[in-house]
């Protein structure tokens, strides 16, 4: 059970029947690895640090550029040029000093991504290129540990579940294939964004983590493995594919 004290912060969340004590008690446990601090992890810092995440590990290389400021939601124009993870860590002591935070100040490349997932209940990977994401689901899928990979540019977003280390559900890199673990680049300076966007993918991947962390002790319902839901801000609307596994994936195939 919650501690006494935190009963009032998470009334909301314990008078859901989907939720309930328990559910947020279990939250409480789980420890959740954030990569990457920009569009999609600063809504979605906001919201897990908001749902009572026990650990919260965040992950990012990068400075506080004022271009940043447009959706970033957490940093504000005196912090231009400081270390995202510094900056987000003090966000959340500052909002709510029960949870735990760890910083990894560096690039996730396949040489330390083991490392960067060890001991996370789920890894919410909104980074901004593929060879992170690709060394990340792999990680994920050797530590057998759900994925959450959120993705946005312009109007559109993209919120994936995956869980490529159980019996037929597919990784990420299932759905995107091995082209991009190379590719460095992201459309995101060149396209643009609109800021909202980002808030809504990264807000909506704090939905969908929340959903897999109750997994088995609350009832917000299935996984979702292997679905992909994709935003469009311009009709408004969404939809949603089913990811299949490919059989000669070389993240988790066996
Ligand atoms: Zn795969």
């Amino acid at each position: 059970m919650l501690p006494p004290v935190r009963l009032d912060r998470f009334a909301r969340h314990i008078v859901l029947p989907e939720v309930g004590g328990a559910g947020q008690a279990a939250l409480a446990k789980t420890t959740v690895v954030l990569i990457g601090l920009g569009g999609i992890g600063a809504p979605a810092l906001q919201y897990l640090a908001g749902a009572g995440i026990g650990m919260l590990v965040l992950v990012d290389d990068d400075m506080v550029d004022e271009s940043n400021l447009q959706r970033q939601t957490i940093y504000r124009e005196g912090e231009i040029g400081r270390s995202k993870t510094e900056l987000a860590e003090l966000w959340v002591r500052e909002f709510d000093p029960g949870i735990e935070v760890r910083r990894v100040g560096q690039r996730v490349t396949p040489a330390n991504a083991a490392q960067v997932v060890a001991g996370a209940d789920l890894v919410l990977d909104g980074c901004d290129n593929f060879a992170t994401r690709l060394a990340v689901s792999d990680a994920c899928v050797a530590a057998g540990t759900p994925l959450l990979s959120a993705a946005v540019g312009r109007f559109q977003g993209q919120v994936g579940a995956f869980a490529g280390h159980l019996p037929g559900e597919p990784c990420y890199r299932c759905y995107v294939g091995d082209a991009f673990d190379a590719d460095d680049c992201d459309s995101c300076a060149d396209d643009g964004m609109l800021g909202a966007m980002a808030g809504w993918a990264g807000t909506f991947a704090a939905l969908q983590a929340i959903r897999v962390l109750l997994d088995g002790s609350g009832g917000i319902g299935a996984p979702q493995w292997g679905k992909l839901h994709l935003l469009d801000g311009l009709k408004p609307g969404m939809r949603t594919l089913s990811i299949a596994k490919d059989p000669a994936c070389k993240g988790c195939a066996r």
